[in-house]
């Protein structure tokens, strides 16, 4: 969710060696922006250019430290690539079903599977519904100069697991502590309650069409890389990034967002939704894509064994 801005470096006394530093700096600042191109937008339609399997492979682009962006996927795991933008099969009976027998309540991803999503406006006055599935890491807590993360930051009794916070803040649809867990801060059939979800909403989709993207937060505390001049900076997010749960829940979320749309969703991670865009974020960091992939299909699995 936090940003850190690959231009914001701060100098106050420019020494020689400071200046050297600088050239340095700006010449990955260059090649940084060069690879961060933003995917293809058709502005009539508010979507990206290509079928919705295209869009993907581009709005999930490896992410790096500092929202560097690798190169577009030539092909995804399975089986986001024979699903992404195909009718869902799954029948909300059997995925109610499937929620009930794991004591998941309906309100905590995502409010009731019988609402539709949140309705975008497009320029021709179209109301569709939300096609993105907003992927982020929130950033928080924020350690600062700690020298490591806590041991327990996959507990429950890891202060940031807290979920209800959010509640007095919600910036996304749903957050997804490292255990686990979810909670819905703006139902799926509105869009975002508070601010924009991302910068790309802010700036091109405004208002009138900020519902075409749902958003999920990862919590995933940072730290500050102490060689950084940034002294803000929030670089350094645990090495083995996310949770078996949080890609368990995530997955879920994805199944709930795309059953009550009709077809499958298209997933992004939010650096790649915001490149090209200034200060944009570093969301999220060291998601793992096969490990998102491999829940999707254990829980559609269980869903037709039930
Ligand atoms: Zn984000």
């Amino acid at each position: 969710m936090k940003k850190w801005s690959v231009v914001s470096g701060r100098w106050s006394a420019v020494s020689y060696k400071a200046s050297v530093f600088i050239c340095v700096h700006l010449w990955l600042v260059i090649s940084v922006f060069s690879q961060n191109k933003p995917c293809q937008l058709d502005e009539k339609t508010m979507q990206f250019v290509g079928s919705p399997v295209a869009q993907a492979r581009c709005l999930l682009r490896p992410n790096k430290i500092g929202g560097v962006l690798g190169e577009e996927l030539k092909k995804m795991p399975d089986p986001l690539e024979k699903l992404i933008g195909e009718k869902v099969k799954i029948k909300k009976e059997n995925l109610r079903k499937y929620l009930q027998k794991n004591k998941i309540d309906e309100q905590n991803v995502g409010g009731s599977l019988d609402e539709i999503l949140s309705k975008a406006k497009l320029p021709n006055g179209e109301e569709i519904q939300a096609l993105y599935f907003l992927i982020h890491d929130t950033s928080s807590p924020y350690l600062q100069d700690a020298d490591d993360f806590p041991a327990d930051i996959n507990e429950t009794s890891y202060k940031g697991n807290k979920l209800e916070i959010w509640l007095n803040n919600p910036v996304a649809h749903i957050f997804v502590n490292r255990v686990g867990e979810s909670i819905t801060t703006t139902p799926f059939a509105e869009s975002v309650r508070k601010g924009w979800g991302t910068k790309f909403a802010r700036d091109i989709l405004k208002a009138d069409a900020k519902g075409l993207q749902i958003h999920i937060e990862l919590i995933q505390p940072r730290r500050r890389d102490k060689t950084n001049p940034n002294p803000n900076n929030d670089l350094i997010a645990p090495a083995v990034g996310f949770t078996e749960g949080q890609y368990e829940r995530l997955a879920l979320l994805y199944v709930c967002a795309s059953v009550r749309r009709g077809t499958w969703l298209i997933p992004s991670y939010h650096s790649a939704m915001d490149a090209g865009i200034k200060d944009a974020h570093d969301d999220p960091q060291n998601f793992d894509l096969k490990k998102f992939a491999k829940e999707l299909k254990k829980i559609i699995n269980s869903i037709k064994t039930l």
